[in-house]
């Protein structure tokens, strides 16, 4: 097997789908012609790999699912319109009336929206629990559980989950272990070989790493992958062309924008630590941080995404803090090339299993953008801060 870097150019580019150009070419399509029946029913029958119709896939999006089962050692993947469809998604596929479904407290939020409001209105129980608690769960775990969901680190409040031992205890009772690894990449953990059975990314986020689609994936071992794919299919899913086209292109160069986005963060993190109005920083590479034992065990590498707490709880200094920042921008999601900045006051509300009991949040997505400036910005946003305090 090659290096990393060496099968992220390579992987998904077979002639049959690229025709022989570097990048295979953006099908717009709906309906396939056939010239026999026996080539019709031959397309049918593998129709991850030959096109027989638009939904099911073209050489588009195979050479993007091949790329992906590849590196990340899977049987198969599926694509999604958004990351948040591929998540709901395959939550939906594995879990069935009558049973339990077991989700980390920590969840990115819309995620626990859909096990609230759509997997409760089919009978299936939810259970939350806390992200940190390890091989522990077996405690919680009996065979009336169907799916343990987990995101690694959790989104905003970023702990690490001992992935592994949740795993082991959840297939020791037969359930699908399904992970929301948009975070980390394949690159920086390696969900399968970890006992993940499904590990969805928002490609939305780093893979197409130019805030210009949206898109999702759940990969899968051979243990998930067939009822993931009948699950998905039956429900209509696929992606557009021109986002799937993005998601390749975006792939590609992953991995090097990866390895600044994680350098930047780390250097700002650290700088962070040494301001007097930040109470902790919550980034997964940082001895201290939320399951950072487990980061340094599991892990391959840290992204831009992390968070700190700010010591006050003062609306207005918060807001002067993330109003008027020069390079990081407010705004929603992250992964692209570009800075943003986040807060959150109330974290406590969207908890149940955990308490969320430090002051308020604010997340950054480290960009590109040369890391003095981006210091610099941060430097006046602190600066715009401590003068609304002080005027109290
Ligand atoms: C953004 C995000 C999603 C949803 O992805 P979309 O493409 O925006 O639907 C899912 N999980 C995590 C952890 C995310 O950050």
């Amino acid at each position: 097997m090659s290096k990393k870097d060496t099968e992220i150019v390579e992987a998904g580019r077979r002639k049959a789908w690229t025709l022989g150009s570097v990048n295979p070419p953006v099908f717009h399509t709906s309906t396939v012609i056939f010239d026999s029946v026996a080539e019709m029913t031959a397309a049918g029958r593998k129709s991850h790999e030959i096109m027989s119709y638009g939904r099911r896939g073209t050489p588009t999006s195979f050479a993007l699912c091949d790329a992906l089962t590849t590196l990340s050692g899977a049987a198969g993947t599926v694509l999604y319109p958004s990351g948040l469809a591929a998540i709901t998604t395959a939550m939906l596929a594995f879990a069935k009336a009558g049973t339990k479904v077991f989700i980390a407290d920590s969840v990115y939020e819309p995620t626990r929206y859909f096990a609230d409001h759509v997997l409760a209105k089919f009978g299936v129980e939810v259970i939350y629990y806390d992200p940190l608690i390890g091989a522990g769960i077996s405690k919680m775990l009996d065979d009336r559980v169907s799916v343990v969901v987990l995101e690694s680190p959790g989104s905003i409040t970023m702990e690490i989950q001992d992935v592994p031992a949740i795993a082991s205890a959840a297939h020791a009772v037969n359930a699908t272990v399904i992970l929301d690894n948009t975070w980390a990449t394949p690159f920086y953990f390696d969900a399968l070989a970890h006992g993940v059975d499904v590990s969805v990314q928002a490609l939305t986020k780093y893979v197409v790493g130019h805030s210009d689609a949206m898109l999702g994936s759940a990969t899968a071992n051979a243990r998930a992958i067939d009822t993931l794919r009948r699950q998905s299919g039956a429900n209509g899913q696929c992606a557009g062309p021109d986002d799937v086209y993005l998601g390749l292109r975006g792939l590609r160069t992953l991995l090097v924008r990866l390895a600044r986005h994680q350098e930047s963060a780390l250097t700002i993190a650290k700088w962070l630590q040494g301001q007097r109005r930040v109470a902790e920083v919550r980034h997964p590479a940082l001895p201290g941080a939320p399951g950072h034992e487990l980061w340094r065990r599991d892990f391959t590498g840290a992204t831009g995404v992390f968070s700190f707490v700010l010591e006050e709880e003062n609306e207005a200094a918060i807001t002067a803090f993330v109003e008027g920042m020069r390079h990081f921008k407010l705004g929603f999601s992250w992964g692209g090339f570009e800075s943003l900045v986040m807060f959150y006051r109330h974290l406590s509300r969207i908890r149940t299993a955990t308490k969320w009991t430090a002051g308020p949040v604010i997340r950054l997505q480290v960009g590109l953008e040369d890391v003095d400036d981006l210091i610099a910005d941060l430097a006046d946003a602190f600066a715009r801060y401590e003068a609304v305090i002080e005027n109290h």
